[in-house]
């Protein structure tokens, strides 16, 4: 009898295949057809992979803010026709799925189709991307929640508020922003109707990721630094207080780093 039409979201985490879930690992490795985003690293992809007797097929879906990407339509009507089909899909998604990847809108094709989806998460990079900076998203001398936000939003629509993020952070929460690198400039504008500019403020690019880059900046100056040190896209933008802890967290003495596990 075939198997009831089955696909899977797997978040792929932000690049190092050791913040990979167990289980997005082991759903991956199941796939026989894995579609990929552009934003899954050449290692992960690897290990789902590494040692298959038989290789799943691995089409590439990538899609960029800007440049050549596949419609989001045709990755929906691929996974729906394999899966019913009777392949086991996997579609690896960057960071987490339900974190600004349309995992919702493939979740709803899906079961419109009858298909049981499975939804497996992976560590967002605006997580990865504070790690990098040495904060967490919510010191509690300095923050007492977080917000992601996308500046960009679907076609036609507006950027969000900034001025209303702004008065947010003013209130101690931090701001995590995703795709943020194309407006950087009008971000900055908006966030200082609220933001005194010499508020603390990064861009960290690949995070988690070999090519990692950060940019330490403040809200006043953060376009500016940022450009000039050459930093683009894929990157996190962070503001808020909470960059204030970096200074007293990185004079603690650090801990012994734990070697890595061999993944290669
Ligand atoms: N689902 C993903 C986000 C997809 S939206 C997640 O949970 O991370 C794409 C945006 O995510 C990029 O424009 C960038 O802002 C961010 N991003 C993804 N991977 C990144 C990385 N390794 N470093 C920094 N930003 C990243």
């Amino acid at each position: 009898m075939k198997a009831a039409p089955w696909c899977a979201l797997v978040g792929a985490g932000p690049g190092d295949p050791e913040l990979l879930t167990l289980k997005a690992l082991r759903t991956m490795r199941r796939a026989s057809l894995l579609l990929v985003d552009d934003l899954v690293s050449d290692a992960v992809l690897a290990l789902a992979l590494r040692g298959r007797r038989k290789p799943p097929r691995v089409v590439h879906v990538g899609k960029r803010g800007g440049c050549l990407s596949t419609p989001q339509a045709f990755i929906e009507r691929l996974m729906v026709s394999a899966a019913i089909a009777g392949e086991r899909v996997v579609r690896l998604k960057g960071g987490d799925p339900g974190v600004f990847g349309r995992g919702g809108e493939e979740a709803a094709a899906l079961r419109q189709h009858g298909i049981t989806v499975e939804i497996v998460n992976g560590i967002t990079s605006g997580l990865a991307a504070a790690n990098a900076l040495g904060v967490p998203w919510t010191h509690r001398e300095h923050a007492q929640g977080v917000i992601l936000v996308t500046a960009h939003t679907r076609e036609g629509g507006h950027g969000p508020d900034w001025a209303v993020l702004g008065a947010a952070a003013a209130q101690g929460l931090t701001l995590v922003v995703y795709m943020g690198m194309a407006r950087l400039e009008a971000l900055q504008r908006g966030l200082a109707a609220a933001l005194p500019p010499q508020t603390p403020a990064a861009v960290v690019q690949h995070a988690g990721l070999a090519q990692e880059r950060l940019c330490l900046s403040t809200l006043g100056c953060l376009a500016a630094d940022a450009r000039a040190q050459g930093l683009g896209s894929p990157a996190i933008v962070l503001i808020g207080n909470v960059l204030k802890a970096r200074e007293a967290m990185s004079a603690a003495p650090s801990a012994q780093a734990v070697p890595a596990l061999r993944t290669a």
